[in-house]
Parts: C-alpha cells; sequence; structure tokens
C-alpha cells in the first residue's frame, strides 16, 4: 500500500480504477462510474464505500461541485445530465486535481534541449503519420518557448513515446476503448516526461476517431510540467473535444500562459521567419557580419542543389537561389526557408520526380518538400547503404534521367539507384577513375544542361559525361554572375 501510495504521489496518472467492494447492489448504474471518475481524476478518497451510501453526503455533493466547476458545469451537485454527458466524454488519464500543491517546486526540465523516442507505432496508422502527428505536436510547444526537439531512435530519450493496452507495466493500466485516452508523466528522469497511448482507441489523423495530433499535443503539455487547465478553450483542458477545427488549431492564450510560466518565451528569432510563396518572395536579407559576398574569388559552396526549376547554393547560415525568371541570385539565411534545418550543410540533391530535397550533414540528412520538412527526418545516412566508416558525405547529385543518385566522400563515390532505393554494388569507386580531370575533394556538384559541376574551393570543373572529360575550368561563383 506503501508503495502505491509513494505512485500516486509522485506520479501525474492516476492509478486506474480499483475493483470497487464486493457485494453491494446499486439502483442506479451510473454510481459505479460516478465514483470511478471522481476517485480517479478528482482524488476522491477510496474508502471502500459506494457514492450514494456515505454517511457524509456533503463532502459528496461538494466533491461533485469541485468537479462541475473544473468541467466548467453549473455547480449543482447532482448527477445531472450535462454532467453524466460530459463524465462519459473520452478524456486524458491524468488527474484534474492531485497532490501537486506538495511539491514545493514544479517539476520543469532544466535544460531547453530535449530528446525524444516514438518507441512503438500503433496499427491504426501508417508510420509517417504517426512520426507526423508527434512532430507536429511538439512544434505546438516549441512555437512559445525556447524548448527545441529532437528526435532519437535508440537508447534513453527524455519523452518516451509508446503505445500499449491495458495494464502496461506502471501501475496505471487502460480502460479498453474509450474514456482514457492516453496519459504522461510531469518532467524528470526515467519514466518522468513519457507519453502513452491507449491503444485500445481508434487513432486517426483527421476526427473520424481520436486524433493523434491532438491528445499528443495535450499529453506532451503534462511532459513539459503542464497540469489541467479549467479553461475549455485550453487544449490542457481534461476532456477531449471532437470538434476542435484541425486546420486553424492553435492554443489559447491559457496554454500560452502556462508554458511561458515554466521555460519563457520563444527567443526572438533572427529573421522574419515568413515561408516565401510564389507570389511573395522574401525580402533579402541585410548583410550583417558573417554573410558570405558572392563575388568573393576565395568563395566555396558546401552544397548546391536545384529545387523546382531554382538552384539553390548553401553556404554556411545562408543559400543563394537563383531562379530562371530572375537574373540576380537572391541571398536568404536557410531557416528562413527550413527553420528546424542546421547550418553548414555538407551535401544536398533534388529527385524531382518526388519533388523532394534531400540535404545532408554529419550523418544525418532531411528531406525537404518546398518549404516544408518532410516528418520523419532527419535519417540516418546509413539506412541508404553506407558502411559504418563513412561518417558524412561531401557531395551527391541525382540523373534526373538515369535515376542514380551520386554520392561523393573523400575520393571515391557511391551510386544510389533511386528505383530500386538501394546502393549499387560494385561501389564505392575512385572518382579520379570514372570523373578524369576532377581530382580535388569536392564540395557539391550539380546538373545542368548534360553537364556535371563539380565545386572544389573556389573552382569549378564542369564535365561531359558522354566525352567523360572536363570541358571547363570556371570559378565556383560563376553562377553569381561575378
Ligand atoms: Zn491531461
Ligand atoms: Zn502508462
Amino acid at each position: 500500500m506503501k508503495h502505491l501510495f509513494i505512485l500516486v504521489l509522485f506520479c501525474l496518472p492516476v492509478c486506474s480504477a480499483h475493483p470497487l467492494n464486493g457485494a453491494m447492489k446499486e439502483e442506479d448504474p451510473n454510481m459505479d462510474f460516478v465514483q470511478q471518475y471522481l476517485e480517479k481524476y478528482y482524488n476522491f478518497a477510496k474508502d471502500g464505500n459506494r457514492v450514494f451510501r456515505r454517511k457524509d453526503s456533503s463532502s459528496v455533493v461538494k466533491k461533485i461541485q469541485e468537479m462541475q466547476k473544473f468541467l466548467g458545469l453549473e455547480m449543482t451537485g447532482k448527477l445531472d445530465s450535462n454532467t453524466l454527458e460530459m463524465i462519459h466524454k473520452p478524456r486524458c488519464g491524468v488527474p484534474d486535481v492531485g497532490h501537486f500543491s506538495t511539491f514545493p517546486d514544479t517539476p520543469k526540465w532544466r535544460k531547453n534541449h530535449l530528446t525524444y523516442r516514438i518507441v512503438n507505432y500503433t496499427p491504426d496508422l501508417p508510420r509517417d503519420a504517426v512520426d507526423s502527428a508527434i512532430e507536429k505536436a511538439l512544434k505546438v510547444w516549441e512555437e512559445v518557448t525556447p524548448l527545441t526537439f529532437s528526435r532519437v531512435h535508440e537508447g534513453e530519450a527524455d519523452i518516451m513515446i509508446s503505445f500499449a493496452v491495458g495494464a502496461h507495466g506502471d501501475f496505471y493500466p487502460f480502460d479498453g476503448p474509450g474514456y482514457n485516452l492516453a496519459h504522461a508523466y510531469s518532467p524528470g528522469p526515467g519514466i518522468y516526461g513519457d507519453v502513452h497511448f491507449d491503444d485500445d482507441e481508434q487513432w486517426t489523423e483527421d476526427a473520424s476517431g481520436i486524433n493523434l495530433f491532438l491528445v499528443a499535443a495535450h499529453e506532451l503539455g503534462h511532459s513539459l510540467g503542464l497540469y489541467h487547465s479549467d479553461n475549455p478553450e485550453a487544449l490542457m483542458y481534461p476532456v477531449y473535444d471532437s470538434f476542435v477545427d484541425l486546420t486553424r488549431f492553435r492554443l489559447s492564450q491559457d496554454d500560452v500562459d502556462g508554458i511561458q510560466s515554466l521555460y519563457g518565451p520563444a527567443p526572438v528569432a533572427p529573421q522574419d521567419p515568413v515561408v516565401p510563396t510564389e507570389s511573395s518572395p522574401p525580402e533579402p536579407s541585410p548583410p550583417e557580419p558573417g554573410t558570405p559576398v558572392a563575388c568573393d574569388p576565395a568563395l566555396s559552396f558546401d552544397a548546391v542543389s536545384t529545387l523546382r526549376g531554382e538552384i539553390l547554393f548553401f553556404k554556411d547560415r545562408y543559400l543563394w537561389r537563383k531562379s530562371p525568371w530572375s537574373l540576380q541570385p537572391e541571398l536568404h539565411l536557410i531557416s528562413v526557408f527550413w527553420p528546424s534545418l542546421p547550418s553548414d550543410l555538407d551535401a544536398a540533391y533534388e529527385d524531382s520526380s518526388k519533388d523532394i530535397v534531400f540535404i545532408f550533414k554529419g550523418n544525418k540528412f532531411w528531406a525537404v518538400r518546398g518549404s516544408e520538412v518532410q516528418a520523419g527526418y532527419p535519417k540516418d545516412i546509413h539506412i541508404l547503404g553506407f558502411p559504418p566508416t563513412i561518417r558524412k558525405i561531401d557531395a551527391a547529385v541525382s540523373d534526373k534521367e538515369k535515376k542514380k543518385t551520386y554520392f561523393f566522400v573523400e575520393d571515391k563515390y557511391w551510386r544510389f539507384d533511386e528505383n530500386s532505393q538501394s546502393m549499387e554494388k560494385g561501389f564505392p569507386r575512385r572518382i579520379a577513375d570514372d570523373f578524369p580531370g576532377v581530382e580535388l575533394k569536392v564540395d557539391a556538384v550539380l546538373q545542368e544542361f548534360g553537364f556535371f559541376y563539380f565545386f572544389s574551393g573556389s573552382s569549378q570543373f564542369k564535365f561531359d559525361p558522354n566525352a567523360k572529360m572536363v570541358t571547363h575550368i570556371l570559378k565556383s561563383n560563376s553562377w553569381l554572375l561575378c
């Protein structure tokens, strides 16, 4: 009993209903349910008596009123129809009142960068959809705080996310379909911060079942240290609302105030993070210290890729965007287009048949479609078939017609078949053997007009794949009208 008491005291999720004392008969079948609800979510003492048999009925009325107040219902103290309807709605498994006031200070993370791991998946949704729902849910909190999240695929993350049914090892069993949807633990080591979803629910991307994004965003609020709000507009209101307009979802001011009281507001972005569209191109960034200069004769590039007919030249935190319909290349911060991408990239290439640009840094790569970083990324480059000794790649380019992608690493290259999605046999090969004349380390490669352009420092080698020779040596920045 002491063990359980400690758990109830220190864990956010509440115990699932205990079997009530046996043989008493009740006339109203709602009574069991109400008692369990008050026990689970309103810390109603489990003294073995049924609600209606308690001698001290004033405590019952008070408890029902407390619940009605929290849920925004009229405080009748009676189990009227509104109250009964409300307590039968699906909801979060974390209680609305608890022992939290006994904590000397509110639990919160003592760091701003947190890791998360999706430990397993529900069979209800494709994995991509789960990844993307979780990512979107984290973004909700990231946008209004200094917190950032990165995904890990193994080991212990700060926030471990899993799907489970019934008893699942934490003393807070789930309850089958409906009612209790999920629970999460307040910040801390081990199980703290973790999120559990009841996999007896029908998880969906839309509102046809239980929307995973919405519940995940709520539960992650607990993982970050927020408790329930009695404001029915708030994401942290405990009852699931299937009528939320998902396309226009935003946090209520109550949620923002709550999370910012723990972590403060989001740092001011260095640039206006407006995502550019064709109709409203972003203003070119004003020069600031460390801004690369297009016509610097020593200019080299980190990576070069096409994107929907444009060419992107990556350098440090910046990129030049050269579009076929404007002569002058535009300089932008990478973060203006893709806030979650790092700077100092290694390589990038476009798979135009998928409308995706793959972007590489270290042992990770991202997939972006237009200005959207795709869910489930970054991924590890080794899933592409590189041996473990390869820690980063220098350059990449995809031959759009042959559907082959070339990866350059030091003096060798690999070839990846986009059709079979696998690295081809017989690679790596020496760059000097197959691209004679390209003998220096490759920074970036671009394919345009049937030629490969190899960038190496401030020099650029124009390679004719049919003649198998370098036809011109140019300055790297020749593309930038220098
Ligand atoms: Zn909750
Ligand atoms: Zn659990």
